[in-house]
């Protein structure tokens, strides 16, 4: 099939998050299994430190918007190890800045017009550079409007009624809420603005306009697809996705194996496999004590985390389980990598301030890091209040890090609690809190040292349970075609039922 990804981030060229991994590893996969596969994004800053070529195209795209034209350049590039081609929308007054989407201050003011003509210039170099297209595949609010005017024909492009559309929900909790004066920069005239298309409680939903006109929807894995459907975890749009059950799908995402990987991994002091892990973890463990200026026993067992610092990964449980552990004199070691809301950061350097022969603390981006952390953590904490489908667990588990989880969406898909019946079949790859709060946090933590002292080989067999699991892409892609051809299918049915 003929695949047109349109996306924010893509691994390597710009990232805050999951969806740069997926969006950097997907596109590779499809194309292995035989596809052509085109990938869109915003020429940000980033992609200039990528590492990866970029050359510049004579092709300018106008779009004109509220009576001014803002022109994109395009530039061009490939997706690393493969000869996925990648195109950017060049437009440096719009994505030429410090951060993707926003600054200390909040998100940019122009994130509307931003998206609106990242969209519509999209649909442009489509027709501009004559890719052949049987799905557009489009992910987040930022590509909302993409489906919207695929179908009202916005530009009334020829190819617009022969290609199926597909959206994929990363995180529903952003949803590109904006008022509803920003109508005209989407170009969408006012009869549009209606509670089944782009209106939401009288603001503008990207989002949700997506989620009507998409012809498939897809979230990151399965329990996340039942969640979002319910007023608990659907944010204010739990009706509209349960209206779109029937086309509504959970495929959990992959780790990218090449750049996930102990065995190989450039950032590693030791690599290891399941048959040396244990003095090759023993080695990255020392190298991080080292690094943060923790005592370098190994007894003492080490907690890793990694993460962007918002509320939705339960900063405000950790951060007082950690009180805990630390004013209680715990020997545990804790090494916290992450960047976002300030009163996490403050919170967490008084705490480093005051505990740094325990807490090492590095408040930023650093993959590097991340990766160091996966390797040389005896344990990682991820407890998200919710979570589409979580990506660092998965590289806990193939790291034979043991996490300990809240089991809400993909974190329960994928890790397996160390019940007693779990243990004895030899399934558990790590432990869940039994509430979602401080003392289960707190519970779950006892319950991983305590094992990890007392029954060595039972901890052993989590370790090992855990890196044996395939969390490889290809499984995953193989969910994606189906949805396309699905989608397909129906479409041209559609189409010739008319
Ligand atoms: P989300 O997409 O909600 O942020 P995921 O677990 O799906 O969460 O993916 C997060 C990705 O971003 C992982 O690859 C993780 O390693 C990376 N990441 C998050 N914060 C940082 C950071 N401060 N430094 C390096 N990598 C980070």
């Amino acid at each position: 099939m003929n695949i047109v990804l349109i996306t924010t981030e893509a691994v390597p060229f710009a990232k805050t998050g999951g969806l740069a991994d997926v969006c950097g590893a997907l596109p590779v996969q499809l194309a292995n299994h035989g596809h052509n596969v085109t990938v869109l994004m915003p020429a940000f800053r980033q992609i200039h430190s990528a590492g990866q070529p970029i050359s510049e195209t004579d092709i300018s795209l106008p779009v004109d918007i509220e009576g001014h034209r803002w022109t994109a350049r395009l530039a061009s590039s490939t997706l690393p190890d493969s000869e996925v081609p990648v195109y950017f929308i060049d437009q440096p007054d719009l994505f030429d800045r410090p951060q993707l989407y926003g600054d200390e201050h909040g998100d940019y003011q122009d994130n509307c017009l931003r998206f609106s003509f990242f969209s519509q210039a999209c649909l442009q170099a489509i027709e501009r550079l004559k890719l052949p297209v049987d799905i557009v595949h489009c992910n987040d609010w930022q590509t909302g409007l993409v489906p919207a005017y695929i179908s009202t024909r916005f530009g009334d492009y020829s190819w617009m009624d022969r290609v199926a559309t597909v959206l994929t929900i990363h995180n529903l909790a952003y949803q590109g809420v904006f008022s509803k004066h920003l109508l005209p920069q989407t170009g969408m005239g006012w009869e549009h603005f209606r509670p089944d298309e782009l209106e939401f409680y009288d603001q503008l939903n990207l989002l949700k306009t997506g989620i009507v006109f998409a012809d498939a929807v897809t979230t990151v894995s399965a329990r996340y697809a039942e969640e979002i459907q319910t007023e608990q975890h659907g944010c204010g749009l739990q009706g509209v996705l349960h209206r779109r059950a029937a086309s509504l799908t959970g495929i959990p995402n992959g780790i990218d194996t090449a750049i996930w990987d102990p065995a190989t991994d450039p950032h590693l002091v030791a690599n290891y496999s399941i048959s040396n892990w244990q003095e090759g973890k023993a080695s990255n463990k020392r190298d991080l004590q080292e690094t943060f200026g923790l005592n370098p026993t190994a007894d003492a067992p080490l907690i890793g985390l990694v993460g962007r610092l918002a509320e939705q990964k339960g900063w405000g449980l950790v951060i007082e389980a950690m009180r805990h552990f630390l004013s209680t004199g715990n020997p545990a070691q804790w090494v916290v990598l992450g960047t976002g809301d300030r009163r996490y950061h403050a919170a967490l350097s008084r705490l480093a301030g005051h505990y740094g022969d325990r807490l090492g603390l590095h408040l930023g981006f650093s993959d590097a890091l991340a990766h160091r952390i996966e390797a040389g953590a005896d344990i990682f904490l991820m407890p998200s209040r919710y979570e589409p489908c979580g990506l660092n667990q998965l590289y806990s588990l193939r790291y034979g890090t043991v996490p300990v989880v809240n089991p809400t969406g993909g974190l329960s898909d994928t890790v397996v609690d160390a019940t007693s019946q779990h243990v004895t079949e030899g399934t558990a790859t790590g432990f869940y809190l039994p509430t979602f709060d401080t003392y289960g946090l707190i519970e779950a933590l006892s319950a991983a040292f305590s094992m990890r002292r007392n029954s060595p080989e039972k901890w052993t067999q989590i370790i090992q349970s855990g890196m044996t699991r395939d969390w490889s892409w290809g499984r995953s892609a193989v969910r994606y075609e189906q949805v396309y051809e699905k989608t397909s299918a129906r479409k041209h049915g559609a189409l010739r039922g008319h």
